[in-house]
């Protein structure tokens, strides 16, 4: 490395770095869902991989807050300053990740919108670089089932490209929710399912009762979507999400919300179904289909699955 030109370069980042921290609050806000105790052994995997970070990593498994936290996590640890344990969570560096304000971070977010190829083709030019400011330059893409096939095509080209000191992370559900050829060039890591101690709550509360109740009535469910005009793919994901944690909850035995327990006396051939149906309702949504079409779609395919039951001689 060059050392001297580096380090001018670093010290020039750092003066502007210091102008405007972003506050302790906001970082450990932005990574309180990485520290809990469930993704101690995902976070011990990661100090492992510290010395020679993958190229390209994938968090597979969890919630998607627990994913994308952990994401920022690793960029943390990455590029960390402070004393150990790392992240301190408290240098410049991990302020500026937890904020999203780091000059080698980079957040292509498919929580909000699906990624496109422009988003890839921005990003290319930087990536020929060395990082500005930390060890490492950090590309995260959030729930990256969200790209698009070109993009996707793109990223595999830029993969390929050499790419200096440059991390990867891909979030998503499942590894089969991504091209084969991307898993493949990449480390899996997968997150244990969230212990959710009873009913999921909020927005997820409020889609799993609806789901419940038109799995086993049906009704009630286009009531609620007809009331969720402006529901969009990203929060129709969350709903799958709902159905997805229950099909997870009954499978692992766990107590779960009003979905889990409606979904407890089916036989496990039934679930993969389940399973199935959702796979396809989340394919539909990345391929734009109208998300309220794609709900409904999938509510009355968990009805019929739940009345299969309760019709059993
Ligand atoms: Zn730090």
């Amino acid at each position: 490395m060059a050392a001297g030109k580096e380090s001018k370069k670093a010290g020039a980042a750092r003066s502007a770095a210091e102008v405007e921290l972003p506050g302790v609050e906001q970082a450990r806000a932005a990574l309180s869902s990485a520290l809990s105790s469930e993704l101690e052994r995902p976070r011990s995997l990661l100090y492992a991989m510290l010395e020679h970070p993958p190229q390209l990593l994938h968090l597979e498994g969890g919630d998607v807050s627990s994913r994308v936290s952990l994401a920022l996590w690793w960029a943390a640890l990455l590029n960390c300053e402070g004393p150990e344990p790392r992240p301190c969570l408290e240098c410049p560096a991990c302020l500026r990740t937890g904020a999203l304000m780091h000059p080698d971070l980079f957040l292509l977010d498919g929580r909000v919108s699906s990624i496109k190829i422009d988003d890839v083709r921005a990003l290319r030019p930087v990536l020929g670089e060395h990082p500005r400011f930390g060890r490492r330059r950090v590309v995260v893409l959030a729930e990256a089932q969200a790209l698009g096939v070109e993009a996707a095509n793109s990223l595999l080209k830029v993969l390929e490209d050499p790419c200096p000191d440059t991390c990867f992370v891909f979030t998503a559900p499942q590894r089969e929710r991504l091209l084969p050829t991307l898993v493949s060039r990449g480390w899996v890591i997968t997150l244990p399912w969230p212990q959710p101690g009873g009913a999921p709550s909020g927005e997820l509360g409020l889609w799993d009762q609806a789901l419940a109740r038109f799995a086993v009535e049906g009704r009630g469910w286009f009531d609620l979507s007809q009331l969720r005009n402006g529901l969009d793919a990203a929060k129709a994901q969350q709903v799958v999400l709902a159905g997805r944690k229950a099909l997870a909850d009954r499978l692992a035995g766990r107590e779960g919300g009003a979905l889990a327990a409606v979904f407890r006396p089916l036989p496990e051939a039934w679930l993969l179904e389940l399973d199935e149906l959702f796979s396809e309702t989340e394919d539909a949504l990345q391929a734009q289909v109208n998300p309220l079409l794609a709900l409904d779609a999938m509510a009355c395919g968990v009805h019929d699955v739940v009345r299969r039951t309760s019709s059993k001689p």
